[in-house]
C-alpha cells in the first residue's frame, strides 16, 4: 500500500496552475514539493526543467501528476512508474489507445498506482444522473458541447497536431461523463469530423452512438462557438428528460432544479487518487479514449475553413 503526500506536477501550463495546484494545496495531507517543466514555474516550488532531473536531483517524491500533452505523457509515465513513483495522468490518457496497456503493466510490477483520470466524472451531477439512469435507463440521449477555442485554448499549438485531438479535447470530457452514467455501453456507429484546411485535429465532430437496443446518443462537438458555451448531456427517460447542464455543476428533470453547485472537480480528483494509492489499486478506463480512436477510424472527413488563433 503506499501513501501520495509528496507531489511533483509534470507540465507546469493552463491545466496546471488552474486547477492542479490549488487542489492540491486545497487537499489536507497533499504537498507540492516540485515541479518540472520546460519553462513555467510554482512560486515557491523548487523547478527542474524535465523529468529526469527532477528524479535525480530533487527532493523526495511519492507521487507525479502529468499535466503536459499528451503527445510527450507516455515517456513521462514510463520513467516515473520505473522510478515507484504513483502516476497521475491528466486526460486524455494517452495519444493511442495501445501506449497504456505497457504503463499500467509497470505499474503492476512496480507496485504502485495508476490513476487515468477524467476530471469531469468529479463534476457534482455525474454520480447523482448514474444513479438516477441504473433506475431509469434512457431511451435517447443528445450531447451538445460547444465552445470557443480561441478563449479556452489561446496558443495551444500540440492540440492541434496529430495526438492533440482538436475537438476531442473537450469533447472526450462529455464522452467520459456518458460512459460513467450509462447503464449499458454504446458504440459508435457514425461520425463526420470536421478539419479545417490548415490543421492536422478536427475543429467540429457529429458523433451517432448505439447500445445495440433501443439507445440512441446524438453528440455535436463544436470549437467555434462564441458567446454562451454550452457543456449539455439531455437524456430521454420514462421518468422524464434528465439534462446534465454546465459540464455536470447542474442536474434537471423536466426543467426542475434537482442540483446546482459550483464544486470544483480536482479536490474530488486528487482525494480519489490518495484512495488508489492507499489500497495499493490502479484506475484505468478507456473507454472515452476508445470512442474517440473509433471516430477517428470510422468517421467521414470533411475539410472546412482555414482556422487561425
Ligand atoms: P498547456 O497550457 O499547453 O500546458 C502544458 C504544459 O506542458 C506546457 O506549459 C509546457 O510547459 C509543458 N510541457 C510540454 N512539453 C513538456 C515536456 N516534454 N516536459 C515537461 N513539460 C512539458 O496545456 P493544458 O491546457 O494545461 O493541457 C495539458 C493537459 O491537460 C492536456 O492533456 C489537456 O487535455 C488537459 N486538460 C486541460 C484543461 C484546460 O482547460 N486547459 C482542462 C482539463 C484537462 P512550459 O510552459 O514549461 O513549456
Amino acid at each position: 500500500m503506499g501513501q501520495v503526500t509528496r507531489i511533483a506536477i509534470v507540465g507546469v501550463g493552463k491545466i496546471a496552475r488552474d486547477q492542479h495546484v490549488p487542489a492540491i494545496a486545497a487537499t489536507p495531507g497533499l504537498g507540492l514539493v516540485a515541479t518540472a517543466s520546460l519553462q513555467g514555474t510554482v512560486a515557491g516550488v523548487p523547478a527542474f526543467p524535465s523529468l529526469a532531473a527532477l528524479l535525480a536531483d530533487g527532493p523526495a517524491i511519492d507521487a507525479v501528476a502529468l499535466c503536459t500533452p499528451p503527445q510527450v505523457r507516455r515517456a513521462q509515465a514510463a520513467q516515473a512508474l520505473a522510478a515507484g513513483k504513483h502516476v497521475l495522468l491528466e486526460k486524455p490518457p494517452g495519444a493511442t489507445v495501445a501506449e497504456i496497456a505497457p504503463l499500467a503493466d509497470a505499474a503492476r510490477a512496480a507496485g504502485v498506482t495508476l490513476f487515468a483520470s477524467w476530471h469531469s466524472r468529479f463534476a457534482p451531477a455525474v454520480e447523482p444522473a448514474r444513479a438516477f439512469l441504473q433506475a431509469h435507463p434512457p431511451r435517447a440521449a443528445t450531447i451538445l458541447w460547444k465552445e470557443d477555442v480561441r478563449h479556452w485554448h489561446p496558443g495551444q499549438d500540440w492540440i492541434w497536431q496529430p495526438g492533440g485531438l482538436g475537438v476531442f479535447d473537450p469533447g472526450i470530457n462529455a464522452l467520459s461523463i456518458l460512459t460513467r452514467i450509462l447503464p449499458r455501453p454504446v458504440f459508435l456507429q457514425e461520425a463526420e469530423l470536421s478539419f479545417p484546411a490548415n490543421r492536422a485535429a478536427p475543429i467540429a465532430a457529429e458523433l451517432s452512438f448505439s447500445d445495440g437496443r433501443e439507445l440512441v446518443v446524438q453528440a455535436a462537438f463544436d470549437w467555434r462557438q462564441t458567446g454562451p458555451q454550452t457543456w449539455d448531456i439531455l437524456l430521454d427517460t420514462e421518468a422524464g428528460q434528465l439534462v446534465l447542464t454546465r459540464g455536470g455543476a447542474t442536474l434537471l428533470l423536466d426543467g426542475k432544479t434537482l442540483l446546482d453547485e459550483e464544486k470544483a472537480e480536482y479536490p474530488g480528483l486528487y482525494r480519489r487518487f490518495a484512495e488508489l494509492a492507499a489500497h495499493g489499486e490502479s484506475d484505468v478506463d478507456l473507454q472515452p479514449l476508445v470512442h474517440v480512436a473509433d471516430a477517428f477510424m470510422l468517421a467521414r472527413r470533411r475539410t472546412v475553413e482555414a482556422f487561425d488563433d
